[in-house]
């Protein structure tokens, strides 16, 4: 590796100076067996509030304050890569929504209390979006002209949702209030559609598999969304809500609410034995077919310019939920780990305590906090400084394992030794290293 040459000394970008960073913390020294504060239902919760992730406001609503928001951005672009790849168009809907439609699908009177209603200044209903197939529906009815040469057309969002949930817990886990990227495919024939599904739910695999989260597909419920066929994502955790069925001897997996009665012998193999677990669902594809295109008449025209109903599927991520669910499963009782992609910063530079014997070390973190955002194209804005350096090393390590920095670099003593080594600590594996400059950028 080629070290680039020193960088001048410019001052760092508040942003970038950890006693800068608005995260504050809050029930700072709540253990995970405080009950006082009623409200931390989960480990995530917890962490993420310690943290200065998140600040509760009213029930299953949340500031999402700085670091999440960072970290929000970039599994949203990870999201945005896998949707576009697969042909998806991001567009973004209105979450203000007329009741016309929703009493057009009947849903207005299926989804019960969990449809947030409100009336506008002339007496008008509406409601705050849950889910959007009957906008995208409409939407894509209103194009008149739209050719089967245009199809499959995939339409995605990553917008907020709103559900008044009749237990909002679990932190980010089941807000009211909370982020989720749904997709709406349109194709030709059913043949056309299950393809499209196919391909969406591979886009779902390849993307927790780059989280580094295990998530297994099982068959699922279509609940009142409808539709003829239907998988969900979870992602394995004693704390899940859901209850899966998974044979030991071929493929199949289930959410039990699939199945009439709770049954250990498999359905599929016959011969294996189901066992259960808990998982927490983190996205979730429905084949619709021509539910809601038929109801909203979403036509194309098709090889002999006649008009026929499109075939539909939709398809959930959650969010806020994936985050939060990460932090659940990955992280100790007291440190926040995070999937490597979706760490709000990549790296956090220590610089020795004030007045301490390698005190010239300062300048030289400074630098490399520099070098490594200036010179790493994939470390650009995301090399903290923790210039809070009137606490100790030891004190502030502690902080950076709690916040769960994928690398924390100790600049002390031997950074101002002839041959300067620098303490790596990788937060992901727990390895701590001494590295050259060299090293460090192959590491990096
Ligand atoms: P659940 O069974 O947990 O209530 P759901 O089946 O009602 O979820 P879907 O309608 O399938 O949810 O929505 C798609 C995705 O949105 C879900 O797979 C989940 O990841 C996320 N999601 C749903 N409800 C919430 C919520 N209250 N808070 C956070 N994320 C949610
Ligand atoms: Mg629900
Ligand atoms: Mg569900
Ligand atoms: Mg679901």
């Amino acid at each position: 590796a080629t070290v680039p040459a020193s960088t001048s000394s410019r001052p760092i970008r508040p942003t970038l100076l950890v006693s800068r960073l608005y995260q504050p913390a809050n029930l700072r020294d709540v253990g995970p067996d405080n009950r006082l504060q009623g409200e931390v239902t989960c480990k995530s919760q917890r962490l993420m509030q310690q943290a200065g992730l998140i600040h509760p406001s009213n029930p299953g609503c949340y500031y999402y304050l700085p670091a999440t928001v960072r970290s929000m951005e970039k599994l949203g672009r990870i999201i945005d890569q896998e949707m576009q790849g697969i042909g998806g168009q991001k567009l973004d809907m209105p979450s203000l929504c007329s009741a016309d439609l929703w009493k057009t699908s009947d849903r207005w009177n299926l989804m019960g209390k969990e449809l947030l209603r409100l009336k506008d200044r002339h007496g008008a209903d509406y409601c705050l979006a849950p889910t959007h197939e009957e906008a995208v529906t409409t939407l894509v009815s209103h194009q008149t002209t739209l050719s089967y040469r245009q199809l499959p057309l995939l339409l995605y969002q990553i917008t907020r949702k709103f559900r008044d949930e009749p237990k909002p817990k679990f932190g980010l886990l089941r807000g009211r209030e909370f982020y989720m990227k749904d997709m709406y495919s349109f194709d030709v024939s059913e043949e056309a559609a299950y393809e499209t599904y196919e391909s969406v739910c591979e886009a779902y695999t390849r993307l927790f598999t780059r989280l580094g989260l295990r998530c297994v597909q099982v068959q699922a419920d279509t609940g009142n969304i409808g539709g003829k066929l239907s998988h969900e994502f979870q992602l394995p955790a004693e704390i899940g809500e859901d209850r899966l069925l998974i044979c030991g001897s071929c493929s199949f997996s289930a959410n039990i609410e699939t199945l009439s009665s709770d049954q250990t012998e498999c359905p599929q193999c016959k011969s294996g034995t189901l066992t259960e677990s808990k998982g927490i669902e983190v996205g979730h594809t429905f084949y619709l077919g021509k539910k809601y295109s038929h109801i909203f008449n979403a036509a194309f025209s098709n090889a002999q310019n006649k008009p026929c109903i499109a075939e539909m599927g939709c398809y959930g991520l959650g969010v806020t939920r994936i985050l939060a669910a990460a932090i659940e499963v990955l992280s100790t009782e007291d440190s926040i780990r995070w999937p490597g992609l979706l760490a709000p910063y990549q790296v956090c530079v220590l610089p020795p305590k004030k007045g301490s014997k390698v005190d010239e070390a300062g300048a030289l973190a400074e630098e490399l906090v520099h070098t490594l955002g200036e010179t790493l194209p994939r470390l650009r804005g995301e090399v903290v400084l923790d210039n809070r350096t009137q606490m100790t090393i030891g004190k502030r390590l502690k902080d950076a394992s709690r916040l769960g920095y994928p690398y924390v670099i100790v600049v002390g003593q031997g950074a101002v030794e002839e041959t300067p080594k620098y303490e790596v600590i990788c937060q992901q594996t727990g390895e701590t290293m001494f590295l050259s400059k060299d090293g460090l950028w192959d590491l990096m």
